[in-house]
């Protein structure tokens, strides 16, 4: 069963969230909290399936089922065929 991908991305450390604008909840290795909020990342175009779980969910994609990818350059991208 896929999920749907996640609607926002932390603008500072990249963590996937579901409420746009509102403040990152991830902490760095020494516990202090990210100061980064959730960019909203609605276009289909921006999330791909995980290639390491086929969407069902690791430690890549954030347990998401899918991977950010507006950042990857096209030509870089899995292709669907
Ligand atoms: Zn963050
Ligand atoms: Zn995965």
């Amino acid at each position: 069963m896929s999920k749907l991908p996640p609607v926002a991305v932390c603008t500072v450390c990249g963590k996937y969230g579901h409420a746009i604008n509102s403040a990152c909840t991830s902490r760095d290795h020494r516990g202090k909290p990210c100061k980064g909020v959730f960019g909203s990342a609605l276009n289909n175009t921006d999330w791909m399936p995980c290639a390491d779980c086929d969407g069902a969910g690791c430690d890549s994609c954030q347990s998401s089922g899918h991977v950010y990818v507006r950042n990857v350059p096209a030509h870089l991208r899995r292709r669907e065929t």
